[in-house]
């Protein structure tokens, strides 16, 4: 009764865009795991904090709510109840992100904070460690990749979307970069769970993947 659906993959694989589609198509609720880290490098830039200094993030962290609410199909994160949704996706904070989330002390309070908010009821999660560490009993566990070009191609168009200037080769590079240090850290890093479904979305739409996962669900 308690279903969750577990979502992992490396940057740009389009975990968000799926998930939020399967969480509204079964009416579960959505929670962006990465909006969180995001949220939390966001304030430590502001506030001119050594990222390498892990304690000193968990300390702000300490002092700091972050709200994902879902309003009218957008996903909406509050920091200390102000609305830093645009502010997230700035270049800077997805340059630091990863380093920030590679911090043991900075990830158990996520994590704890997480599994609070996936208790409210059915929940669909993305991130990079919810099968492997933050929901290893959830029933769905999808692993969703793509190839790196894709991925780049559609972060490229994302920005373009939104007037964002970029450039093609530079996003494929910082993709690259970001997932060798998901994946290469010591605390939860980015990995397939053993009992994960691996799609890869290379050559599918959103609505492939979607229908796939919500195919997973009714088994
Ligand atoms: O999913 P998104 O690209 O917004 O995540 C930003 C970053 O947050 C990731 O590159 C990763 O470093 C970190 N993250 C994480 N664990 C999660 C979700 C995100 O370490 N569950």
């Amino acid at each position: 009764e308690k279903l969750k659906i577990a979502i992992d993959g490396p940057a740009g694989a389009g975990k968000s865009t799926v998930a939020k589609l399967v969480a509204e198509q079964l009416s579960f609720l959505y929670i962006d795991t990465g909006a969180m880290y995001r949220a939390l490098t966001w304030a430590a830039i502001a506030a001119q904090i050594d990222l390498n200094d892990g304690e000193r993030l968990r300390q702000l962290l300490d002092e700091t709510t972050i709200r994902l609410s879902n309003e009218d199909n957008k996903l909406n994160v509050y920091l200390n109840e102000a609305d830093v949704t645009q502010q997230i996706r700035q270049n800077d904070v997805t340059a630091h992100v990863s380093l920030v989330a590679s911090h043991e002390l900075v990830r158990k309070e996520m994590v704890e904070r997480q599994r609070q908010l996936a208790q409210q009821g059915r929940a669909v999660l993305d991130g990079r460690d919810i099968g492997t560490y933050v929901l290893p009993d959830a029933q769905i566990k999808v692993f969703l990749t793509a190839s790196v070009e894709e991925r780049a191609r559609r972060r490229f168009e994302e920005q373009q979307a939104k007037g964002m200037e970029s450039s093609l080769e530079q996003l494929k590079e910082e993709i690259a970069r970001r997932d060798n240090l998901d994946s290469t850290r010591a605390f939860a890093p980015l990995k397939k769970a053993d009992d994960a479904v691996e799609i890869d979305s290379t050559n599918l739409s959103i609505e492939e993947v979607a229908a796939k996962i919500i195919e997973l669900v009714k088994e």
